[in-house]
Protein backbone atom coordinates (compact mmCIF):
# COMPACT_ATOMS: atom_id res chain seq x y z
CA UNK A 1 0.00 0.00 0.00
CA UNK A 2 1.14 3.63 -0.93
CA UNK A 3 1.81 5.97 2.08
CA UNK A 4 -0.70 8.64 3.30
CA UNK A 5 0.01 11.73 1.65
CA UNK A 6 -1.22 14.60 3.84
CA UNK A 7 -2.33 15.95 0.99
CA UNK A 8 -4.49 13.42 -0.86
CA UNK A 9 -7.50 14.63 0.83
CA UNK A 10 -7.07 18.58 -0.76
CA UNK A 11 -8.34 17.16 -4.37
CA UNK A 12 -7.85 20.28 -6.55
CA UNK A 13 -8.94 22.61 -3.95
CA UNK A 14 -7.01 24.99 -2.12
CA UNK A 15 -6.17 25.25 1.45
CA UNK A 16 -7.93 28.26 2.06
CA UNK A 17 -11.04 26.72 0.02
CA UNK A 18 -10.87 23.68 2.33
CA UNK A 19 -10.72 26.16 5.38
CA UNK A 20 -13.76 27.98 4.41
CA UNK A 21 -15.92 24.93 3.38
CA UNK A 22 -15.11 22.93 6.59
CA UNK A 23 -13.71 25.39 9.35
CA UNK A 24 -15.67 27.70 11.33
CA UNK A 25 -15.15 31.16 10.85
CA UNK A 26 -14.06 32.95 13.53
CA UNK A 27 -11.02 34.21 11.85
CA UNK A 28 -10.51 37.06 9.45
CA UNK A 29 -7.32 34.90 7.95
CA UNK A 30 -4.45 36.70 5.79
CA UNK A 31 -4.13 35.14 2.45
CA UNK A 32 -1.18 32.89 2.96
CA UNK A 33 -0.81 29.57 4.01
CA UNK A 34 2.23 28.64 6.32
CA UNK A 35 4.40 25.42 5.65
CA UNK A 36 7.48 25.63 7.36
CA UNK A 37 9.65 27.86 10.24
CA UNK A 38 13.15 28.33 10.96
CA UNK A 39 13.87 30.60 13.82
CA UNK A 40 12.70 34.18 13.20
CA UNK A 41 11.40 32.80 9.68
CA UNK A 42 8.03 31.26 8.20
CA UNK A 43 7.70 29.84 4.52
CA UNK A 44 4.60 30.06 2.88
CA UNK A 45 2.95 27.16 0.49
CA UNK A 46 5.03 29.47 -2.58
CA UNK A 47 7.87 28.97 -0.83
CA UNK A 48 7.91 32.70 -0.32
CA UNK A 49 10.05 33.54 2.93
CA UNK A 50 8.54 35.99 5.69
CA UNK A 51 9.89 37.34 8.64
CA UNK A 52 7.54 36.14 12.05
CA UNK A 53 7.50 39.67 14.43
CA UNK A 54 4.39 37.39 15.93
CA UNK A 55 5.47 34.39 16.39
CA UNK A 56 2.09 32.68 16.92
CA UNK A 57 0.94 36.30 19.03
CA UNK A 58 3.88 35.98 21.55
CA UNK A 59 4.38 32.46 21.59
CA UNK A 60 7.03 30.89 19.74
CA UNK A 61 9.66 31.57 22.66
CA UNK A 62 12.36 30.07 20.42
CA UNK A 63 11.32 30.57 17.36
CA UNK A 64 10.72 28.10 14.80
CA UNK A 65 12.28 24.78 15.50
CA UNK A 66 15.00 25.38 18.13
CA UNK A 67 17.18 22.27 18.08
CA UNK A 68 16.43 21.99 22.00
CA UNK A 69 13.04 22.56 21.61
CA UNK A 70 12.73 19.82 18.79
CA UNK A 71 14.84 17.45 21.02
CA UNK A 72 12.75 18.14 24.45
CA UNK A 73 9.80 17.48 22.05
CA UNK A 74 10.92 14.06 20.32
CA UNK A 75 12.85 12.48 23.42
CA UNK A 76 9.78 12.95 25.61
CA UNK A 77 7.20 11.52 22.79
CA UNK A 78 9.32 8.24 22.84
CA UNK A 79 9.44 7.86 26.44
CA UNK A 80 5.99 8.87 27.88
CA UNK A 81 3.54 11.34 26.19
CA UNK A 82 0.15 11.48 28.19
CA UNK A 83 -1.00 10.16 31.30
CA UNK A 84 -3.40 11.21 33.83
CA UNK A 85 -3.55 13.24 36.63
CA UNK A 86 -4.13 10.41 38.68
CA UNK A 87 -0.60 9.75 38.74
CA UNK A 88 2.78 11.76 39.26
CA UNK A 89 4.89 12.40 36.44
CA UNK A 90 8.48 13.97 36.58
CA UNK A 91 8.23 16.41 34.01
CA UNK A 92 5.28 18.73 35.55
CA UNK A 93 6.82 18.59 38.86
CA UNK A 94 10.50 19.28 37.47
CA UNK A 95 8.35 22.47 35.49
CA UNK A 96 6.73 23.38 38.63
CA UNK A 97 10.02 23.24 40.52
CA UNK A 98 11.27 25.70 37.82
CA UNK A 99 8.63 28.40 38.06
CA UNK A 100 7.97 28.37 41.56
CA UNK A 101 12.37 28.57 41.99
CA UNK A 102 12.17 31.18 39.38
CA UNK A 103 8.89 33.79 40.65
CA UNK A 104 7.50 34.63 43.94
CA UNK A 105 4.70 31.80 43.71
CA UNK A 106 4.91 28.69 45.68
CA UNK A 107 2.19 26.52 44.05
CA UNK A 108 1.55 25.69 40.36
CA UNK A 109 -1.79 24.20 38.37
CA UNK A 110 -1.05 23.39 34.54
CA UNK A 111 -4.04 23.72 31.79
CA UNK A 112 -3.87 24.28 27.95
CA UNK A 113 -4.64 27.67 27.71
CA UNK A 114 -4.72 31.62 28.96
CA UNK A 115 -7.90 31.08 28.93
CA UNK A 116 -8.39 28.27 30.92
CA UNK A 117 -5.21 29.40 33.60
CA UNK A 118 -7.98 32.86 33.72
CA UNK A 119 -10.66 30.60 34.57
CA UNK A 120 -8.45 28.87 37.15
CA UNK A 121 -7.36 31.77 39.07
CA UNK A 122 -11.04 33.45 39.45
CA UNK A 123 -11.99 29.63 40.55
CA UNK A 124 -8.84 30.11 43.30
CA UNK A 125 -9.84 33.87 44.38
CA UNK A 126 -13.58 32.54 44.52
CA UNK A 127 -12.87 29.77 46.91
CA UNK A 128 -10.21 32.06 48.72
CA UNK A 129 -13.48 34.25 48.91
CA UNK A 130 -15.96 31.74 50.53
CA UNK A 131 -13.66 29.97 52.50
CA UNK A 132 -11.29 32.18 54.24
CA UNK A 133 -12.59 35.68 53.83
CA UNK A 134 -16.15 34.37 54.45
CA UNK A 135 -17.34 36.51 51.17
CA UNK A 136 -20.58 35.28 50.12
CA UNK A 137 -21.17 37.32 47.03
CA UNK A 138 -17.57 37.82 46.37
CA UNK A 139 -16.76 40.48 43.52
CA UNK A 140 -13.94 40.12 41.34
CA UNK A 141 -12.29 44.00 39.51
CA UNK A 142 -10.64 43.52 35.95
CA UNK A 143 -9.59 46.29 33.99
CA UNK A 144 -11.07 48.30 31.10
CA UNK A 145 -9.52 47.41 27.50
CA UNK A 146 -8.04 44.69 29.63
CA UNK A 147 -8.04 41.18 27.48
CA UNK A 148 -8.37 37.95 29.64
CA UNK A 149 -9.49 35.16 26.75
CA UNK A 150 -12.89 33.64 25.31
CA UNK A 151 -14.04 31.22 27.56
CA UNK A 152 -17.13 32.65 29.47
CA UNK A 153 -15.98 33.47 32.71
CA UNK A 154 -12.53 34.86 30.71
CA UNK A 155 -14.43 36.66 28.50
CA UNK A 156 -16.53 38.70 31.25
CA UNK A 157 -13.33 39.22 33.03
CA UNK A 158 -12.43 41.18 29.62
CA UNK A 159 -13.43 44.66 30.11
CA UNK A 160 -14.18 45.05 26.37
CA UNK A 161 -17.65 45.30 25.40
CA UNK A 162 -17.08 44.03 21.53
CA UNK A 163 -16.11 40.95 22.52
CA UNK A 164 -19.21 40.46 24.93
CA UNK A 165 -21.87 40.80 22.48
CA UNK A 166 -23.96 38.71 21.70
CA UNK A 167 -22.24 36.30 24.45
CA UNK A 168 -25.01 37.46 27.27
CA UNK A 169 -25.50 36.56 30.40
CA UNK A 170 -21.61 36.90 31.47
CA UNK A 171 -20.86 35.24 34.46
CA UNK A 172 -22.19 37.37 37.26
CA UNK A 173 -19.80 39.05 40.40
CA UNK A 174 -17.56 40.81 37.75
CA UNK A 175 -16.60 45.26 37.33
CA UNK A 176 -14.17 46.86 35.79
CA UNK A 177 -12.03 49.58 36.63
CA UNK A 178 -9.91 51.55 34.59
CA UNK A 179 -6.35 50.74 34.16
CA UNK A 180 -3.26 52.98 35.55
CA UNK A 181 -6.01 54.83 36.96
CA UNK A 182 -5.50 55.28 40.74
CA UNK A 183 -8.61 57.72 41.60
CA UNK A 184 -10.94 56.06 39.23
CA UNK A 185 -10.10 52.56 41.12
CA UNK A 186 -10.19 53.66 44.52
CA UNK A 187 -14.27 54.34 43.43
CA UNK A 188 -14.57 50.82 42.33
CA UNK A 189 -13.43 49.52 44.80
CA UNK A 190 -15.28 51.49 47.59
CA UNK A 191 -18.45 51.18 45.15
CA UNK A 192 -18.02 47.19 46.22
CA UNK A 193 -16.67 47.57 49.84
CA UNK A 194 -16.21 44.17 51.39
CA UNK A 195 -17.27 42.46 48.48
CA UNK A 196 -13.97 42.73 46.55
CA UNK A 197 -12.00 39.27 46.54
CA UNK A 198 -9.39 39.88 43.66
CA UNK A 199 -8.28 42.28 41.26
CA UNK A 200 -7.02 40.78 37.92
CA UNK A 201 -4.52 43.22 35.82
CA UNK A 202 -2.60 42.58 33.12
CA UNK A 203 1.01 44.02 33.95
CA UNK A 204 1.10 45.48 30.07
CA UNK A 205 -2.42 45.84 28.43
CA UNK A 206 -1.71 43.46 25.28
CA UNK A 207 -4.71 43.32 22.93
CA UNK A 208 -5.67 46.55 24.35
CA UNK A 209 -3.12 48.43 22.54
CA UNK A 210 0.41 47.62 23.59
CA UNK A 211 -0.18 50.02 27.59
CA UNK A 212 2.83 49.47 29.70
CA UNK A 213 1.40 49.53 33.57
CA UNK A 214 1.89 52.17 35.57
CA UNK A 215 4.24 51.20 38.76
CA UNK A 216 3.46 53.88 40.74
CA UNK A 217 -0.38 52.41 40.15
CA UNK A 218 0.67 49.05 40.59
CA UNK A 219 2.25 49.75 43.67
CA UNK A 220 -0.85 51.50 45.13
CA UNK A 221 -2.96 49.22 44.00
CA UNK A 222 -0.77 46.25 45.83
CA UNK A 223 -0.60 48.46 49.72
CA UNK A 224 -4.74 48.57 48.95
CA UNK A 225 -4.96 45.07 48.47
CA UNK A 226 -2.79 43.87 51.63
CA UNK A 227 -4.07 46.05 53.81
CA UNK A 228 -7.62 44.64 52.78
CA UNK A 229 -7.26 40.83 52.19
CA UNK A 230 -7.76 41.90 48.21
CA UNK A 231 -5.89 38.90 45.83
CA UNK A 232 -3.76 40.91 43.90
CA UNK A 233 -4.02 38.43 40.92
CA UNK A 234 -2.02 39.35 37.46
CA UNK A 235 -2.64 37.58 33.68
CA UNK A 236 1.09 37.02 32.61
CA UNK A 237 0.06 35.41 29.67
CA UNK A 238 1.32 37.24 26.96
CA UNK A 239 4.06 39.58 28.96
CA UNK A 240 5.28 36.38 30.92
CA UNK A 241 8.58 34.39 30.36
CA UNK A 242 10.66 36.96 29.67
CA UNK A 243 8.95 39.02 26.74
CA UNK A 244 9.43 41.81 28.39
CA UNK A 245 13.18 41.96 29.19
CA UNK A 246 12.41 40.86 32.74
CA UNK A 247 11.59 36.90 33.05
CA UNK A 248 7.88 38.22 34.22
CA UNK A 249 5.86 41.31 33.55
CA UNK A 250 5.22 42.17 37.24
CA UNK A 251 9.26 42.83 37.74
CA UNK A 252 8.85 45.90 35.64
CA UNK A 253 6.43 46.77 38.55
CA UNK A 254 8.03 46.87 41.44
CA UNK A 255 5.42 44.53 43.28
CA UNK A 256 4.92 40.79 43.57
CA UNK A 257 1.43 39.15 42.79
CA UNK A 258 -0.11 36.86 45.06
CA UNK A 259 -1.81 34.93 41.72
CA UNK A 260 -0.80 35.21 38.19
CA UNK A 261 -0.96 33.31 35.15
CA UNK A 262 1.02 32.05 32.16
CA UNK A 263 0.41 30.50 28.79
CA UNK A 264 1.32 31.41 25.17
CA UNK A 265 5.61 31.52 25.34
CA UNK A 266 5.79 29.03 28.67
CA UNK A 267 6.36 26.11 25.79
CA UNK A 268 6.88 27.78 23.48
CA UNK A 269 3.89 26.76 20.99
CA UNK A 270 2.75 22.91 22.29
CA UNK A 271 -0.38 24.06 24.06
CA UNK A 272 -0.26 24.89 27.98
CA UNK A 273 -1.18 26.93 30.43
CA UNK A 274 -0.56 28.05 34.23
CA UNK A 275 -1.45 29.43 37.31
CA UNK A 276 0.59 29.93 39.71
CA UNK A 277 -0.08 31.23 43.62
CA UNK A 278 1.60 32.12 46.67
CA UNK A 279 1.07 29.26 49.43
CA UNK A 280 -1.56 31.17 51.30
CA UNK A 281 -4.13 31.45 48.86
CA UNK A 282 -3.35 27.96 46.89
CA UNK A 283 -6.84 26.84 48.08
CA UNK A 284 -7.57 24.45 45.94
CA UNK A 285 -8.03 20.80 47.37
CA UNK A 286 -8.67 17.30 45.29
CA UNK A 287 -11.81 17.25 43.19
CA UNK A 288 -11.62 21.33 43.16
CA UNK A 289 -9.81 21.87 39.49
CA UNK A 290 -9.00 19.65 36.84
CA UNK A 291 -7.75 19.41 33.43
CA UNK A 292 -7.58 15.87 31.38
CA UNK A 293 -3.94 17.19 29.30
CA UNK A 294 -2.80 19.60 31.84
CA UNK A 295 0.80 19.03 32.88
CA UNK A 296 1.24 15.95 30.52
CA UNK A 297 4.65 15.07 30.12
CA UNK A 298 5.03 16.00 26.55
CA UNK A 299 4.01 19.93 26.98
CA UNK A 300 5.59 20.46 30.69
CA UNK A 301 9.10 18.66 29.31
CA UNK A 302 8.76 20.89 26.14
CA UNK A 303 8.07 24.07 28.74
CA UNK A 304 11.11 23.34 30.32
CA UNK A 305 13.44 23.00 27.64
CA UNK A 306 11.79 26.49 27.02
CA UNK A 307 12.88 27.84 30.41
CA UNK A 308 16.16 26.09 30.32
CA UNK A 309 16.93 27.21 27.21
CA UNK A 310 15.49 31.18 27.98
CA UNK A 311 18.84 30.76 30.94
CA UNK A 312 21.11 28.89 28.89
CA UNK A 313 21.06 31.25 25.73
CA UNK A 314 20.26 34.82 28.01
CA UNK A 315 17.36 35.03 26.44
CA UNK A 316 15.62 37.48 28.71
CA UNK A 317 18.89 39.64 28.58
CA UNK A 318 18.23 39.39 24.90
CA UNK A 319 14.82 40.58 24.95
CA UNK A 320 15.86 43.66 27.08
CA UNK A 321 18.60 44.32 24.14
CA UNK A 322 16.96 43.92 20.80
CA UNK A 323 13.67 45.10 22.35
CA UNK A 324 15.74 48.53 23.13
CA UNK A 325 17.13 48.44 19.71
CA UNK A 326 13.79 47.49 18.04
CA UNK A 327 11.89 50.33 19.93
CA UNK A 328 15.09 52.75 18.71
CA UNK A 329 14.32 51.48 14.87
CA UNK A 330 10.63 52.36 15.64
CA UNK A 331 10.81 55.54 16.98
CA UNK A 332 12.90 56.75 13.46
CA UNK A 333 10.36 55.53 11.38
CA UNK A 334 7.74 57.09 13.58
CA UNK A 335 9.90 60.60 13.51
CA UNK A 336 9.99 59.75 9.43
CA UNK A 337 6.06 59.15 9.24
CA UNK A 338 4.48 61.61 11.53
CA UNK A 339 1.49 61.92 9.57
CA UNK A 340 1.02 57.79 9.73
CA UNK A 341 2.75 56.76 13.31
CA UNK A 342 1.62 58.85 16.60
CA UNK A 343 4.02 57.20 18.95
CA UNK A 344 5.72 53.79 20.34
CA UNK A 345 5.03 52.33 23.58
CA UNK A 346 5.95 49.12 25.23
CA UNK A 347 8.88 47.04 27.25
CA UNK A 348 11.15 44.42 25.92
CA UNK A 349 10.08 42.63 22.93
CA UNK A 350 6.56 43.79 22.76
CA UNK A 351 6.70 46.95 21.08
CA UNK A 352 3.23 48.77 19.94
CA UNK A 353 3.15 51.14 17.39
CA UNK A 354 0.79 53.30 17.48
CA UNK A 355 -1.36 54.57 14.27
CA UNK A 356 -3.11 57.44 12.82
CA UNK A 357 -4.52 54.85 10.30
CA UNK A 358 -6.22 51.09 10.91
CA UNK A 359 -3.44 48.98 12.08
CA UNK A 360 -4.76 46.41 9.52
CA UNK A 361 -3.53 48.42 6.28
CA UNK A 362 0.20 48.60 8.22
CA UNK A 363 -0.48 44.40 8.67
CA UNK A 364 -1.51 44.43 5.18
CA UNK A 365 1.22 46.75 3.68
CA UNK A 366 3.73 44.63 5.74
CA UNK A 367 2.84 41.44 5.19
CA UNK A 368 3.29 42.61 1.17
CA UNK A 369 7.04 43.53 1.99
CA UNK A 370 7.46 39.97 3.88
CA UNK A 371 6.75 40.98 7.11
CA UNK A 372 4.23 39.27 9.71
CA UNK A 373 2.49 41.43 12.27
CA UNK A 374 -0.16 41.46 14.53
CA UNK A 375 -2.65 44.69 15.49
CA UNK A 376 -3.35 45.29 19.25
CA UNK A 377 -6.75 46.69 18.81
CA UNK A 378 -7.88 49.02 15.53
CA UNK A 379 -5.40 51.56 15.77
CA UNK A 380 -1.87 49.96 16.96
CA UNK A 381 0.21 47.35 15.49
CA UNK A 382 2.12 45.05 17.97
CA UNK A 383 5.90 43.39 17.69
CA UNK A 384 6.22 40.62 19.51
CA UNK A 385 9.25 38.19 17.39
CA UNK A 386 10.67 35.38 19.26
CA UNK A 387 12.86 35.76 21.81
CA UNK A 388 15.89 34.74 19.99
CA UNK A 389 15.64 37.71 16.99
CA UNK A 390 18.61 39.46 16.38
CA UNK A 391 19.54 42.89 15.92
CA UNK A 392 20.32 41.89 11.89
CA UNK A 393 16.79 40.27 11.89
CA UNK A 394 15.34 43.48 13.42
CA UNK A 395 17.19 46.09 10.69
CA UNK A 396 15.54 43.69 7.84
CA UNK A 397 12.59 44.06 10.09
CA UNK A 398 13.06 47.56 9.83
CA UNK A 399 13.41 48.21 6.22
CA UNK A 400 10.14 45.84 5.35
CA UNK A 401 8.68 47.92 7.42
CA UNK A 402 9.90 51.21 5.85
CA UNK A 403 8.68 49.95 2.51
CA UNK A 404 5.66 49.16 3.83
CA UNK A 405 5.00 52.29 5.22
CA UNK A 406 6.16 54.49 2.64
CA UNK A 407 3.85 52.35 0.26
CA UNK A 408 0.74 53.70 2.53
CA UNK A 409 2.52 57.43 2.70
CA UNK A 410 2.90 57.32 -1.66
CA UNK A 411 -0.93 55.71 -1.34
CA UNK A 412 -2.48 58.64 0.94
CA UNK A 413 -1.07 61.33 -0.70
CA UNK A 414 -1.26 60.32 -4.77
CA UNK A 415 2.01 62.09 -4.70
CA UNK A 416 5.53 60.78 -4.59
CA UNK A 417 6.09 60.56 -1.35
CA UNK A 418 4.98 61.93 1.86
CA UNK A 419 7.85 61.32 3.91
CA UNK A 420 8.86 63.93 6.53
N1 LIG B 1 -4.70 36.69 28.61
C1 LIG B 1 -3.98 37.50 27.82
C2 LIG B 1 -3.27 38.67 28.42
C3 LIG B 1 -3.89 37.25 26.45
O1 LIG B 1 -3.18 38.08 25.68
C4 LIG B 1 -4.56 36.13 25.92
C5 LIG B 1 -4.52 35.85 24.48
O2 LIG B 1 -4.19 36.66 23.66
C6 LIG B 1 -5.29 35.32 26.78
C7 LIG B 1 -5.33 35.61 28.12
C8 LIG B 1 -6.03 34.12 26.27
O3 LIG B 1 -5.12 33.11 25.99
P1 LIG B 1 -5.58 31.83 25.14
O4 LIG B 1 -5.85 32.32 23.75
O5 LIG B 1 -4.42 30.90 25.23
O6 LIG B 1 -6.81 31.29 25.79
Amino acid sequence: MPPLSVDAPLGSATTAELFNRHVMSTYARYPLTLVRGEGCRVWDEEGREYLDFVAGIATCTLGHAHPAWIQALTQQAQQLHHVSNLYYNRPQAQLAQWLTQHSCADKVFFCNSGAEANEGAIKLARKYAHTVRGIQDPVILTAQASFHGRTLAALTATGQPKYQKDFAPLVPGFDYVPYNDIEGTAAVLERWGERVCAVLLEPLQGEGGVVPGDPAYFQWLRRVCSERGILLMLDEVQVGMGRTGRLWGYCNLGIEPDVFTLAKGLAGGIPIGALLAKEFCAVFQPGDHASTFGGNPLACAVGLAVCHTLMAESLVWNAQQTGDYLRQGLSRLAEQFPQLVQEVRGWGLIQGLVLRIPAAEVVRAALEQGLLLVPAGSQVVRFVPPLIVTPKEIDEALVRLESALQSLAVGDSGTESLKA
